[in-house]
């Protein structure tokens, strides 16, 4: 999720929109405006029927955002370090760094956000029963009604919605096993996703309701995150007690900023063969990371009039990590910013390169056999 907005802060938490946010909002609105509520109360202006539509859809993001918010106020009274919050296509969702402190904090943090939607769901209820004009009690009655549903759907069993944490908190305080606990609720997130799947591709081809189609994207988009679920869980099994200076590869092969890429290419690139080096300034301090594809874009004969610097990513478009920095963190960070290598930085100097490839390599041998093999294989790599 790349393509999020920041949009302010709520309770010192960070609260980014997703650009499939905005896709939702207009299709919700207009459903809203032109079926919903033209169906729950005949007679009003079609005037009426939008700004219903429009307070409906922002109201419901509004209480979206309080969901997490919930999770998140939680997680951090557990100390856990949250790092925001994203809305996207189908709802909300909370991101914290690091592991779970315990079961029971799990499942306290998994459900204050259900705890939240639950009193809303309740207000929304109350403001329907005040009397109020049409326009206004038929919104509170779909406010309440959507609430419900979405707090049912969220507390189905299985990973990463919210009753699914609530199972592997469960099954982690029973059996004591972070890991096996995960590995069932997220098999319990893979079955819900595929009944999901097949429901809404019946629905829709058997039986001609459109909609069905929403059940189906809803159920691949939970296969996708229950199997990122078990694969973090298996991440922090084998790579848990390991940091970046683990498998970083020491002292890089680097190149100065003002090399030129003729130079670079016959002197550096045809020797080593990487395919991307950390670029350091005169000082020798790091200022970059060059990728040898660059070179591709620049023609021929031009190689010996530009200089690497200007072809190398610049410091602040490039992932740096301290040695120390456990290697679960790091990935972490690589992967939420698009980044397969980061520059590994002490006391202002390199000392590292780190690939994400190596560490998924490391990461396939511990599963495969062991930690010895790992270490064989980081040889290689190197
Ligand atoms: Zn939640």
């Amino acid at each position: 999720m790349t393509r999020a907005v920041g949009i302010g802060r709520l309770a010192g938490v960070r609260v980014e929109v997703d650009w499939t946010w905005l896709l939702v909002f207009s299709l919700m609105t207009w459903a809203l405006a032109d079926a919903v509520f033209p169906e729950q109360s005949p007679g009003l202006s079609q005037g009426t029927y939008w700004a219903m539509a429009v307070v409906g859809t922002l109201t419901l993001f509004f209480s979206l955002l309080l969901h997490e918010l919930g999770h998140s106020v939680q997680a951090r009274r557990e100390g856990m370090e949250i790092e925001g919050i994203t809305l996207w296509l189908f709802g909300g969702v909370a991101r914290f760094r690091g592991a779970f402190p315990s079961a029971r904090a799990e499942l306290r943090i998994a459900l204050a956000g259900p705890a939240v939607t639950v009193v809303l769901a309740v207000l929304y209820g109350a403001v329907a029963t005040l009397g109020l004009p049409e326009s206004i009690h038929s919104l509170a009655i779909w406010l309440a009604s959507i609430n419900v549903v979405l707090l049912v759907f969220n507390m189905l069993p299985g990973l990463p919605l919210d009753g699914g944490r609530v199972a592997r908190a469960v099954i982690w305080e029973i059996t004591d096993d972070f890991d096996r606990a995960t590995h069932i609720a997220g098999r319990a997130g893979q079955l819900l996703a595929y009944f999901l799947m097949s429901a809404g591709v019946a629905l829709t081809l058997l039986a001609g309701v459109v909609s069905g189609i929403w059940l189906a994207i809803i159920g691949w988009f939970l296969l996708g995150a229950s199997r990122s679920e078990i694969e973090q869980a298996d991440m922090q099994r084998h790579l848990g007690g390991l940091s970046v200076a683990d498998l970083m590869v020491r002292d890089p092969v680097t190149v100065p900023a003002d090399m030129s890429l003729a130079r670079f290419l016959d002197e550096v690139v045809w020797r080593h063969r990487y395919t991307s080096y950390p670029v350091l300034d005169e000082s020798g301090h790091p200022a970059g990371l060059i990728a040898f594809r660059r070179l591709t874009r620049v023609p021929r004969e031009q190689l010996a009039l530009h200089r690497v610097g200007q072809h190398a990513l610049a410091l602040d478009r490039v992932v740096s990590l301290a040695p120390e920095t456990p290697l679960i963190e790091a990935m972490q960070e690589m992967g939420a910013r698009g980044a397969g290598r980061a520059l590994v930085v002490a006391n202002g100097r390199l000392v590292g390169l780190i690939s994400s490839t190596d560490v998924l390599r490391a990461l396939e041998a511990r599963q495969a056999g062991g930690a010895a093999k790992a270490r064989a294989s980081l040889a290689d790599t190197r």
